[in-house]
Parts: C-alpha cells; sequence; structure tokens
C-alpha cells in the first residue's frame, strides 16, 4: 500500500516520517520508515520542509543522507 503525506489536501507520496516525543518535546524527520507505526506520520518532502513545531517543542531533521554518499562511490570497482 503506497504511503501518503499525512496532510489532508496532499496527494504527494510520503518521503519522510514524523516521530514525536512527547516525553521531550522533540519532533523527529526521519528517512521513511519500513513500517509506519500508527504514532507517527509520513509527509512529503515539501511538506517536511515547511513543518513548524509547537512552541516548546525541538524539531531534529536526521533525513541527511547526502546524495553523493549514494552515489559518490564507484560501483564498477
Ligand atoms: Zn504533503
Amino acid at each position: 500500500m503506497a504511503r501518503r503525506c499525512a496532510r489532508p489536501d496532499c496527494a504527494a507520496a510520503g518521503a519522510t516520517t514524523l516521530i514525536f516525543d512527547y516525553g521531550h518535546a522533540i519532533v523527529w524527520l526521519e528517512q521513511l520508515t519500513e513500517e509506519l507505526d500508527p504514532m507517527n506520520h509520513d509527509l512529503c518532502d515539501r511538506h517536511a520542509d515547511s513543518l513548524s513545531v509547537p512552541r516548546g517543542w525541538q524539531l531534529r531533521d536526521r533525513r541527511a543522507v547526502p546524495a553523493v554518499a549514494l552515489f559518490g562511490s564507484s560501483i564498477a570497482s
């Protein structure tokens, strides 16, 4: 089943998983997780990038996987 952005007005595919740590008031942005936990939400890149968190919460972006890490090494070696 395709995973879609959780925003009701958005039909884009989910690209990022949003994880709430209520105990520490932290919102994590992760690479799309393999299994969607019912507590989490998927967002498309556009909505993940424009995400704002409630006052007093921290936003931690852990999506950072540089493209060079994926394509920088030679597959012919
Ligand atoms: Zn979206």
